[in-house]
């Protein structure tokens, strides 16, 4: 299986129609998750977090309702689905290996609703991510800090909707000896939505531009005028009508799962993030994504998998919505960090 994942160059050198953006170049680094087996030492998406055996798991103490799936049962059926992912042509991948049908004949035998515990929910790993991997989250986390992980809360709450609530914990990973085996898991998840499928990572660093709505009016303006596309070498004459689009689709922000870069603005208008506590403008940290691709920006296609996004079904799904994750109705959550103090609280957006 091919592991790695190549962004093909962008169609236009937007910097050679528009100097004007040069300047507010970005690296993002792509993470392109594909359903796996990841190890705590690998970078992963809903993977084992490489966790200290000896350090308190962390816990959402929110105002919850009841979830209405076992995050278990959910957990079943999400290493169902990524072995079926890796091994497409083997139709035994889908068949429940002998622990798993020991877990799914359990559940049924409990009722459920009073088996269900209140008070704090144990939260579940979402990214792992190692600098070794990314080496942008040196620049971006505290000094000394080489593992990134993110987990969430996989309940809603009343006065959060439709995103669920991140925990965000920087760390060194040598300092980590005697691995956690066993985390504790919830009981039960708001959405199957909220339960990764297990992936691996291929990370990549591109280069993006702000969404045209955070640009000066001026620019934006310029960036509509057809006349100043025409004379670029590899613009579709397809967008003549809206050359903005042209912008948006290809050449500012990469679709998908995502460290750093510019954020994607589209639910709302591009707003102020000022750190709670310091008031400093944050940074991008991790875009989780509901989708690899949005619209019709299919230039971020990688080319390792643009055969597979043009099939149907599963295989269609394992390249476009690998994870399975999808926050609200298809959207992206977005989180950011105070560059002044990346220890400073974390902030989130849904976009
Ligand atoms: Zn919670
Ligand atoms: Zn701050």
């Amino acid at each position: 299986m091919n592991t790695t994942r190549t962004t093909p160059p962008r169609p236009v050198d937007v910097t050679a129609v528009f100097p004007e953006v040069a300047p507010l170049a970005r690296t993002a680094t792509r993470l392109h998750p594909r359903p796996g087996a990841p190890a705590p030492q690998d970078s992963s998406i809903g993977g084992p977090l490489l966790w200290p055996a000896d350090e308190p798991w962390p816990h959402c103490d929110g105002l919850h309702t009841d979830g209405s799936y076992s995050l278990e049962a959910v957990q079943v059926e999400r290493r169902v689905q990524a072995r079926v992912a890796m091994n497409p042509d083997d139709p035994r991948a889908a068949q429940y290996t002998p622990e798993e049908k020991a877990i799914l004949e359990r559940l049924q035998r409990i009722d459920i609703d009073h088996e269900w515990p209140e008070g704090p929910v144990a939260m579940l790993p979402v990214a792992q991510l190692y600098a070794r991997d990314i080496p942008l989250l040196r620049t971006l986390g505290p000094s000394g800090a080489d593992l990134l992980q993110v987990l969430w809360c996989p309940l809603d709450h009343p006065e959060e909707f439709y995103m669920p609530r991140t925990a965000v914990v920087w760390r060194s990973a040598a300092d980590v000896t005697d691995i956690l085996t066993s985390p504790p898991g919830a009981h039960s998840v708001e959405f199957e939505e909220y339960v990764p499928v297990p992936c691996v990572l291929a990370p990549e660093e591109v280069t993006e531009y702000p969404n045209s709505s955070e640009l000066s009016k001026e620019l934006q303006e310029q960036l509509g005028d057809w006349s100043r596309w025409e004379a670029a070498a590899g613009v579709d004459s397809s967008y003549a009508p809206y050359p903005d689009s042209f912008y948006w689709s290809h050449l500012s922000v990469a679709p998908g799962w995502k460290v750093g870069g510019w954020p994607q603005w589209g639910y709302t208008d591009p707003a102020p993030r000022p750190c709670p506590a310091c008031g400093t403008a944050m940074d991008p940290l991790l875009t989780i994504a509901t989708f690899e691709r949005d619209g019709e920006d299919d230039s971020w296609i990688p080319y390792e998998v643009q055969a597979a996004s043009s099939s149907t079904g599963d295989r269609y799904r394992d390249v476009v919505q690998p994870t399975r994750v999808q926050i609200g109705s298809g959207y992206k959550q977005q989180l950011y960090i105070c560059p002044a103090a990346p220890e400073h609280p974390h902030i989130e957006l849904m976009q």
